[in-house]
């Protein structure tokens, strides 16, 4: 993956973890490590949007 790409925020919405699905497993915060609640999609170009993971407190940093 090219992390010079263009990441245009797009919005934050809350994030459901699924304890009961199969395969589920623990999501967590892309900048601190800790439990994410919240999920950032952005838009990196040609229809593709990129998912991010963050806690509470890193998601209100997130542009
Ligand atoms: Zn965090």
């Amino acid at each position: 993956m090219d992390l010079e790409m263009q990441k245009n925020f797009i919005h934050l919405r809350s994030f459901e973890d699924k304890p009961n699905y199969p395969n589920s497993k623990p999501k967590f915060c892309v900048t601190c490590g800790t439990k994410a609640t919240q999920e950032a999609l952005f838009n990196v170009g040609d229809g593709v949007i990129l998912v991010e993971k963050y806690c509470d407190a890193c998601a209100k940093n997130v542009k």
